[in-house]
């Protein structure tokens, strides 16, 4: 028998699919990458704007091809969207026959492997099997590392902030956080692998406690474990960058040079109407102190244009914080209604193409901030952390600085996995191309 996943969505999701796979696989399951040979359809789902939803239905419905060429076959849908559309995804397509959601997937083996009733004759409600649990951690679960270098590891799930505009709490449920023997465990075990790069992932990642333990303590272990060369850490919150953690990120070589700060909006009045918990002003001092001692610290943020309520002053603040903030990349959307969440209420007065003219002034004014950072780093030395070879040339590699920029080169001996030093030549689009030095 033969498993795919189809993975959408964030890292997190990721982490999941490699969790699902390593049950599969226990249960003597191989992977394939070939639709045409799986048994079981897997599509880890995301929900965090409806495009990606409809994408996710869109692609399942056209597998429902294969379903259609040979029995046997079933269409199981986890993550994000299973939680939040439950039975209402059978009722679109047919051919699906589990909808399981993210604190459910230890069921994924009983649910496939050993359930007597046929698919068919089971009622919906057995089919649809999305029930929050707040103890399901996936304590002593060790999912499967999908590149040899580098490894997502999921340490909390959910999230306590009820950002107005966002589906995540209601999807994902409240705050949970791993017991950090395990993390580390997994993170030992990745390490004996040959992985050297891990970013820790969390719904808030930065918010992680333990009964002992913060995130700032967490990642001083993480660091400490033999052959982990890379620490990094995806999605944090403004909130939770303690002195501690922002001494800690600064102090310990394994971590890199690099945090994601999501912004959301320039205004402080908007920030409010978005629940952010911090003001503009909290924001910049938090900048500051990474690049007040380090210029060069990679800084990456996510911005929302075109929020329920946002006027023109409003948009002006978001592109003055944007020019004050230097960020060396972005993630910018304009905003789309969730349903269910408390934004969803409000009556939009923005059309779509304001919202959209929005969105392109932003993001025309981060690519130009974004291509001038990079400019700055010519003439640099770096590490480089070799992924692998350039698609458009064979004797060219791609790797990732530690300000986490993407950079190409050539080489006759780079293998993926190799740290590498690069001089930095040039930039390119937004890409590094560099030479490199020493080994
Ligand atoms: S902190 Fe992030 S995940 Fe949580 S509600 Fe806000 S936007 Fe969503």
């Amino acid at each position: 028998m033969r498993y795919f996943i189809d993975t959408y969505g964030c890292q997190m999701n990721e982490y999941d699919s490699g969790l699902i796979a390593s049950m599969m696989e226990e249960n003597g399951c191989l992977p394939t990458e070939d639709p045409a040979e799986a048994d079981f359809f897997f599509f880890n789902t995301c929900s965090i704007r409806e495009k990606a939803e409809e994408t996710a239905i869109a692609r399942i419905s056209k597998m429902t091809y294969y379903k259609k060429k040979r029995d046997g076959i079933k269409f199981i849908v986890t993550g994000c969207m299973a939680k939040h559309l439950g039975a209402r995804l059978v009722e679109r397509v047919r051919a699906i026959d589990f909808v399981i959601g993210p604190d459910n997937y230890k069921k994924i083996p009983e649910v496939l492997f050993s359930h007597p009733v046929p698919v068919i004759k089971r009622t919906l409600s057995k089919r649809i099997i999305t029930d929050f649990n707040e103890e399901e951690n996936y304590l002593g679960e060790t999912a499967k590392i999908s590149t040899p270098i580098s490894s997502y590891i999921t340490i909390q799930r959910g999230c306590n902030k009820h950002c107005s505009y966002c589906i995540v709490p209601y999807v994902r449920g409240p705050e949970k956080y791993r017991n950090p023997s395990d993390v580390i465990r997994e993170v030992t075990l990745a390490a004996e692998k040959g992985v050297s790069e891990i970013t820790l992932l969390g719904q808030t990642v930065n918010a992680y406690k333990s009964s002992d333990m913060d995130f700032a303590d967490l990642l001083l272990k993480v660091s400490e474990v033999k052959g982990i060369h890379r620490v990094r850490f995806m999605s944090p919150h403004p909130k939770h960058y303690t002195e501690k953690l922002i001494d800690i990120l600064l102090s310990i070589p394994q971590i890199c040079p690099h945090a994601h700060i999501p912004l959301q909006s320039g205004s402080d009045r908007i920030l409010k109407k978005m629940h952010r918990q911090h003001t503009l002003d909290e924001f910049m001092c938090i900048l500051e102190k990474f690049r007040g001692k380090d210029p060069f610290y990679g800084l990456t943020t996510d911005i929302i244009t075109g929020f329920v309520g946002e006027e023109k002053e409003d948009f002006e603040a978001t592109l003055q914080a944007v020019k004050d903030a230097q960020f060396d990349a972005a993630f910018m959307f304009s905003y789309s209604p969730r349903e269910g969440t408390e934004s969803a209420k409000e009556t939009e007065v923005l059309s779509e193409e304001e919202k959209q003219a929005r969105l392109e002034t932003l993001v025309e004014l981060q690519n130009n901030i974004t291509l001038e950072r990079n400019k700055l780093m010519i003439g640099r030395t770096e590490e480089v952390l070799v992924e692998r070879p350039s698609t458009k040339n064979s004797s060219e590699w791609v790797g990732k600085t530690g300000n986490f920029k993407k950079i190409i080169f050539s080489s006759n001996s780079a293998k993926p996995g190799d740290y590498i030093l690069c001089h930095i030549d040039s930039v390119r689009g937004w890409t590094l191309r560099g030479t490199p030095t020493i080994k």
